[in-house]
C-alpha cells in the first residue's frame, strides 16, 4: 500500500535540473525525521510537530490520515489526466521518502507506465534506502537527486550516511548528483569534513548545495553565506525556488 500526499505541477525549485517544469508527486512516510531542521507544523490536534519542510509527509501520527492511500497504479496515473501537461512532462517523485515504496508492486507498475510513455523520472531522496537494480532494472533509467542528511538533521550517522547505497545508486542510475541543505551557522562546523566523507563514496557525482529552511526568510538569511562556501570549496550553490517564490505555500 502506498500513501499519496499531495500532486502539483510546477517547476522544479532545486538542484540540477532547476526551472523544469515537472509533475510532482509527494508520497507519505519517511525512515528519518530530522528534527535537525527545526520546522514546525501544527497538527488537527493542536500538536506542534517538529521536524523537516516537509514534516506533514514525514510524520504519520499526526498528518497520515490526510493521506490517500494508493491501492492500484492506476489511481496514480489517472492524476495525469487531471493537468493540462505538456507531452511526456517530466515527474518528480519526493516525499517524504519515495524510495520507501522502492520494491512495491504497485509503484514499479506506476514507474512502468510512465517510462513507457517517455517521461523523464527524477527521485529526490535521501539516498539511504537500497534499491534493487538487478530485480527492477527499470530504476536504471531514473535520476536521483541524493539528499544525503548531514548532522545538521540530528540524525544517526550510520543511518542517514550509507555508502554502499550512494555507490550503487550513483553508479547505476542514468543520473545522480548530491543535494545537501545547508544553514549558516554549519558551515564553520566542520561541515566540509562531512560533505567530503559522503561524496567519497561517488566522488565524480556533482555536488550541490542549498540554503536550509523551510520559509523565504530563513531560506535568505542562508544564501549569502552559503554561496560563500561554495565558491571556497568548488560546490554548486542550488536556489530553493519554489520557496523563495511561494515562501511557505505548499502544493505549488
Ligand atoms: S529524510 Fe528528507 S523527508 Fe525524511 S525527514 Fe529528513 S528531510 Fe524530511
Amino acid at each position: 500500500m502506498l500513501y499519496l500526499v499531495e500532486h502539483f505541477y510546477s517547476i522544479q525549485g532545486e538542484g540540477k535540473y532547476t526551472g523544469t517544469p515537472s509533475l510532482f508527486f509527494r508520497f507519505g512516510g519517511c525512515n528519518m525525521r530530522c528534527e535537525g531542521f527545526g520546522c514546525k507544523e501544527i497538527a488537527s490536534n493542536g500538536t506542534t510537530v517538529l521536524g523537516c519542510d516537509t514534516v506533514y509527509a514525514v510524520n504519520r501520527e499526526h498528518f497520515a490520515h490526510n493521506w490517500v492511500q494508493i491501492d492500484d497504479a492506476k489511481k496514480l496515473l489517472n492524476i495525469l489526466d487531471l493537468y493540462e501537461l505538456p507531452h511526456a512532462v517530466d515527474i518528480v517523485l519526493t516525499g517524504g521518502e519515495p524510495l520507501i515504496y522502492a520494491h512495491d508492486e504497485i509503484f514499479i507498475e506506476f514507474l512502468t507506465q510512465l517510462y513507457k510513455h517517455g517521461h523523464t523520472i527524477t527521485f529526490e531522496t535521501n539516498g539511504s534506502l537500497h534499491v534493487d537494480f538487478e530485480k527492477y532494472p527499470i530504476y536504471k533509467n531514473f535520476i536521483f537527486a541524493l539528499s544525503v542528511k548531514l548532522s545538521n538533521s540530528h540524525e544517526a550517522l550510520s543511518k542517514r550516511v550509507r555508502g554502499d547505497v550512494i555507490f550503487s545508486i550513483a553508479s547505476k542510475a542514468k543520473d545522480a548528483f548530491f543535494k545537501f541543505s545547508i544553514d549558516a551557522e554549519s558551515i564553520d562546523l566542520g561541515l566540509e569534513e562531512e560533505i567530503s566523507n559522503i561524496i567519497i563514496h561517488s566522488p565524480k557525482t556533482k555536488v550541490y548545495c542549498m540554503p536550509l529552511g523551510g520559509s523565504k526568510k530563513e531560506v535568505e538569511a542562508n544564501t549569502l553565506p552559503l554561496i560563500e562556501f561554495c565558491k571556497a570549496k568548488g560546490y554548486n550553490f542550488s536556489d530553493r525556488l519554489h520557496i523563495r517564490v511561494w515562501d511557505q505555500n505548499k502544493g505549488v
